[in-house]
């Protein structure tokens, strides 16, 4: 089972051993039901499409709006590629910036009220950017326990000291801030939290973070178009107006349908991410197509209130529903809707079963959520119908009929 040189040169002893190495561990994957691949879609994103050749109805897109296949959105794209050419060819402070990502960074900052905005090419980027800019070598970061993969290793790239506190508890936070004698540098949280759907308490935090003179980062990737009257997201839904330590990181491949991210946040903080964010400076910049087509979803966003309405419906017969058959859902208000399982290879079985009958829904296993909290994670989208709700609905209660699934502990479920 060794994997020669294709020039066939002798590999040395020691090569060998670290292939071995590489072997074992993805056995080992393999053993504990944590062996992850990605699976092939056809056609574009929505509520049905093709898996492996087959028509399934999906629940597991962050496509939240409907809006990643939306024709007019394509068709900006295909304008703005007619306009710019496909790629940018450079970074953006280079000779990649177009008056296409101006005019969407000034569209955003004026969405979410806030002074200034900042594209960056992804969401993990944009995190990585800000919590190495803001917490330098050694300064403390305060961070949820459930954080989203790219703020912990922000916190760990910038070689800052990273304190995690209890999912959602402001007091374990304090706590934490209080005992940092003012070198906390920024507290980070995710508004909407993405393997569990429920909220942060943003207010609490916010002044915590402040009364010890910290920046607040929320990565608002799953509130963005969903939360808040007018789709601006957590801080939106918390009543929360902009703060100057208060920086919100959104991205564009979620509820708005294209890729990419920005963060948003007061002239002085954007200046200096400008300047200093590795993320923003080292990289070329997103083509100026997508900036165009981004710029059409984030108007049906705003124009078209009607998504945002129907998602809600939809969240909420999910859940009433679903806890009328007995389903362990967790207490999410947002198009995040997980069913807690626990055990990793029951959460793929399950996963299976209704892939059998039809039913895409994504089994979501450790390192994603902590072991043996593996869930299988529902999305919903303002595409779907109660129609294909009540599908889903069916085959879920059927599957937990019929395979031997452990309640799971009831702290964790609602
Ligand atoms: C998806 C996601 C990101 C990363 O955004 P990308 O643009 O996909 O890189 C960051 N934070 C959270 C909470 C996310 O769900």
């Amino acid at each position: 089972m060794d994997h020669p040189d294709p020039t066939g040169a002798a590999l040395s002893p020691l090569f060998l051993q670290r292939q071995r190495r590489l072997r074992m561990a993805l056995e080992q994957r393999r053993t504990r039901h944590l062996y992850r691949s990605p699976s092939t879609r056809a056609g574009p994103q929505g509520p049905q499409t093709i898996l492996d050749g087959r028509p399934v109805l999906a629940f597991c897109s962050n496509d939240y709006l409907g809006l990643a296949a939306h024709p007019t959105v394509v068709e900006a794209l295909k304008r703005g590629a007619e306009r710019y050419g496909v790629g940018s060819g450079a970074a953006h402070l280079v000779c990649g910036h177009t008056p296409a990502h101006s005019a969407l960074e000034v569209e955003l900052a004026e969405f979410m009220g806030a002074e200034r905005a900042l594209l960056f090419s992804t969401g993990y980027m944009a995190n990585l950017g800000v919590v190495t800019t803001l917490a330098g070598s050694g300064e403390l970061v305060v961070e949820d326990r459930l954080n989203h993969a790219s703020l912990v290793d922000g916190a760990r790239l910038g070689d800052a000291r990273l304190r995690r506190y209890r999912h959602r508890d402001l007091g374990h936070a304090t706590r934490l801030l209080d005992g940092s004698a003012g070198s906390c540098a920024l507290l980070a949280t995710d508004g909407v939290f993405s393997m569990d759907g429920d909220t942060a308490p943003l207010e609490g935090l916010q002044r915590a973070a402040a009364r010890h003179g910290a920046w607040m980062l929320v990565d608002d990737a799953h509130g963005i178009g969903v939360l808040g009257p007018g789709g601006r997201g957590t801080l939106e839904e918390a009543g929360l107006a902009p703060r100057s330590n208060l920086v919100v990181m959104g991205t564009l491949g979620k509820a708005l349908g294209t890729a990419g991210a920005f963060v948003a946040g007061d002239g002085l903080l954007i200046e200096t991410l400008i300047q200093e964010a590795r993320t923003y400076i080292y990289t070329t910049a997103p083509p100026p197509a997508l900036a165009e087509a981004t710029r059409v979803s984030l108007r049906l966003l705003q124009r078209e209130d009607w998504r945002r309405e129907r998602l809600t419906d939809l969240i909420a017969y999910f859940r009433a529903q679903a806890r009328a058959c007995a389903l362990p859902v967790l207490p999410s208000a947002s198009a995040i809707q997980p069913l807690m399982v626990g055990d990793a290879s029951m959460a793929l079985r399950i996963s299976e079963a209704l892939l059998g009958q039809g039913i895409w829904v994504t089994a979501i296993r450790p390192p994603t959520v902590p072991p043996g909290q593996a869930r299988l994670r529902v999305t919903l989208c303002a595409t779907h119908t109660r129609q294909h709700l009540d599908r889903l609905l069916d085959a879920l209660e059927q599957t937990w009929r019929r395979l031997p699934i452990p309640r799971p502990d009831a702290e964790t479920v609602e």
